[in-house]
């Protein structure tokens, strides 16, 4: 197999606390076999030589240079990392972490010859970096497993022949062709061909979807039986699944308000530790009349359980452990940030069409009012699917394949443009034709009149709880499309989850007429409804809803984007949904399913909770060592057992968010 596409280059990811012992390695590197063991082998490598020294001291006679030998392998092993990462950090980023704690405290035990305990101490805060690295890789090889999905090279159809080229060189409207079986290279639409394509890999949905010219594919995809021609769409670093890889590179990075604040208090109270620790080292044998050896030995008691290693890492251990499992079930968090917002969220506001509704809206309406044109039902709906082929709106999708359905050919049209929750605009055979909502037409000055026909049939079909598009030009309306838009079958459990998991209030925000809102919102349970929304009044009732509480708001058009930017959480439905809606969106729902929204919120919330406990142990496990370290003084090998086995069960604690649990 090919390798992997290597992406453009990004910098380097410094993931995390200061407490993981690991190499600083890239996410878009990669993995090599080093890059994946190498913490869990150094680890590994610490104990051995520490049981080793322990054993041999114990059980033989051998020259103590012997032992010593083995310890200082030890140290090591378990060290080296640390020592990097905390010098990288001192130098490059003038900041004391807990690595730098932690090599300073091993040292220490070891000036005032405890190398066991530094040799345990270094064995532990290794190995508990390596169940670090253990948590981040899984995100790191689901990127991997992305970059694989998209093919290195693409066949180029040239006047003068096929030529295969790399797809970093392709450039818009060039065309490549896609042979049965192959997986596709580009974004792009079908021009020639037909043919099923298995869009498992972008959309997670399993049934292989028809493609005919005129439909969109994505790279990554596999193509089934048919050859289709296909014309670039996207340049590469553009597509659906190079943007996917970013948004998962990219979400470890952006890092969750806690993990802001206890980074930030890292430094401060690691340079505290230190200068509480050097003060009892020198000054107590002048204050207090302790032996030096007596006070340096609590000193690095101190350094050692007063560092804040559990603490650094009791964030990251459940954030990235819980972004992992999101992941798995096709929910991109695009940071922890994110994944904690979703655990807060009281108001859930939805957008109808493509989102409580199933996207596969039916045509069954074509009704055409010929006074002015002497158009049939045929020649109506050709024109209309001429326009709306070029349109990505889930009621377009429908009027195509309605007209496929009934053997049309669709009308050629140009200068389309397309008016957010509004409708479409094009020319069709000379004259411009819009179709869309009586707000598109009041806009150009068309206005439905309430006791014109036009009206009458849309009032009728309304009435059925269809969905009404207005077809017209200057002179008027020529005729009125219904589409039947009938909920997707899961809504309504979604509703009630969400409720039962605590969300106060459901909102439908929609373009469509408040009759049509209405039916829907009763049929899935909704409390309110606000219909004939343009996309800004999207936004204003968001930030009205705002004022209220934490809000959610889940959609999938272009006329969601700004409420979806705007909301505590905003939600996209599909990765394969409009571009927008991915980009603005806070986590997207990649297999389009909404009853990963209530697992969303679960997770999250399972997230803060263990954050909290983890928070709450660490900073117990801290005070109780650091007291008694200062009143009764403890031996520094319980201390480092203390410490250390602390943050190692924050961590484990974290990893339990990698498991599943229904919502
Ligand atoms: P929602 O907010 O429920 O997702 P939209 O705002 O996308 O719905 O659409 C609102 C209304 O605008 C639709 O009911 C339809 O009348 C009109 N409309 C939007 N896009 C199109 C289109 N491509 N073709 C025709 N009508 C459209
Ligand atoms: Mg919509």
């Amino acid at each position: 197999m090919a390798p992997p596409v290597p992406l453009t280059s990004k910098r380097p990811t410094r993931v995390a606390s200061g407490c993981c012992a690991v190499p600083a390695a890239r996410v878009d590197e990669r993995e090599g076999w080093w890059s994946r063991w190498s913490a869990a082998l150094t680890a590994a490598l610490c104990w051995i030589f520490l049981l080793a020294a322990v054993g041999v001291d114990h059980l033989t006679t051998v020259p103590p240079a012997i032992v010593l030998a083995l310890y200082a392998l030890a140290y090591l092993s378990g060290g080296a990392f640390a020592c990097f990462a905390a010098l990288r950090d001192l130098v490059v980023d003038r900041h004391v972490n807990v690595d730098l704690l932690m090599v300073t405290a091993a040292i220490g035990a070891a000036t005032v010859n405890a190398w066991g305990e530094g040799a345990v101490l270094l064995a532990l805060f290794s190995s508990s970096g390596a169940l670090e690295h253990h948590a981040l890789g899984r995100t790191r090889r689901a990127v991997r497993a992305l970059m694989e999905l998209s093919p290195d090279v693409a066949t180029l159809l040239r006047p003068e022949g096929e030529e295969v080229v790399p797809v970093e060189t392709l450039a818009l409207d060039d065309v490549v062709l896609i042979r049965p079986g192959e997986r596709v290279a580009v974004d792009g639409v079908v021009l020639d061909g037909e043919t099923t394509i298995d869009q498992s890999a972008i959309t997670g949905e399993s049934m292989p979807v028809a493609r005919c010219p005129g439909e969109t594919v994505f790279a990554g995809t596999i193509n089934g039986h048919g050859a289709v021609q296909v014309l670039v769409t996207k340049l590469h670093q553009e597509n659906t699944l190079s943007r996917i890889i970013e948004i998962v590179e990219t979400a470890q990075d952006q890092k969750s308000r806690t993990q802001r604040f206890t980074d930030a208090f890292e430094g401060r109270y690691a340079v505290g530790v230190i200068g509480a620790s050097a003060l009892i080292a020198a000054g107590a044998p002048l204050l207090l009349g302790w032996s030096f050896g007596d006070a340096f030995y609590r000193a690095m008691t101190l350094l050692v359980v007063a560092s804040p290693c559990a603490l650094v890492i009791s964030t990251p251990a459940a954030t990235l452990s819980a972004l992992a499992n999101a992941a798995r079930h096709g929910i991109l968090f695009k940071g922890s940030n994110h994944l904690e917002n979703a655990g807060v969220v009281q108001i859930v506001a939805f957008d109808k069409t493509g989102t409580l509704t199933g996207g596969r809206p039916q045509l069954t309406d074509v009704v055409p009012l010929t006074a002015a044109t002497g158009w049939d039902e045929a020649e109506l709906l050709r024109r209309v699917a001429g326009v709306e082929r070029l349109s990505e709106h889930p009621l377009a999708t429908s009027v195509v394949a309605g007209a496929a359905a009934r053997g049309l050919v669709p009308a050629t049209a140009t200068a389309f443009r397309a008016i957010p929750g509004q409708g479409v605009v094009a020319d069709v055979a000379g004259s411009e034709l819009a179709i869309g909502n009586e707000t598109l037409f009041a806009s150009l000055g068309r206005e439905v009149l309430p006791d014109s026909p036009a009206a009458a049939v849309a009032d009728r079909l309304r009435t059925a709880g269809k969905t009404v598009m207005f077809v017209g030009d200057a002179m008027g309306i020529h005729g009125v499309i219904g589409v039947a838009d009938t909920i997707r079958p899961v809504a309504p459990a979604v509703i009630a989850q969400l409720k039962r998991l605590g969300v106060v209030r459901t909102v439908m925000l929609t373009g469509d007429s408040p009759r049509v809102a209405e039916a829907i919102a009763a049929e899935v349970g909704i409390d309110e409804v606000y219909a004939g929304l343009l996309p800004e009044e999207k936004l204003a009732v968001v930030r009205r809803l705002m004022t209220e509480g934490a809000v959610a708001m889940v959609g999938d058009g272009v006329n969601d984007a700004p409420a979806l930017a705007t909301a505590t959480l905003g939600v996209a439905m599909g990765a394969a949904g409009t571009d927008v809606a991915l980009e603005t969106a806070d986590v997207v729902l990649m297999a389009d399913d909404l009853t990963k929204l209530p697992y969303a919120v679960s997770l999250s919330r399972r997230a803060r909770r263990t954050i909290r406990q983890n928070l709450a142990f660490s900073l117990t496990v801290i005070a109780v060592l650091v007291a008694s370290a200062l009143s009764i003084g403890i031996p520094l090998p319980l201390g480092v057992v203390g410490h250390e086995g602390s943050t190692v069960l924050v961590v484990l604690n974290g990893l339990r968010l990698l498991r599943s649990r229904e919502a």
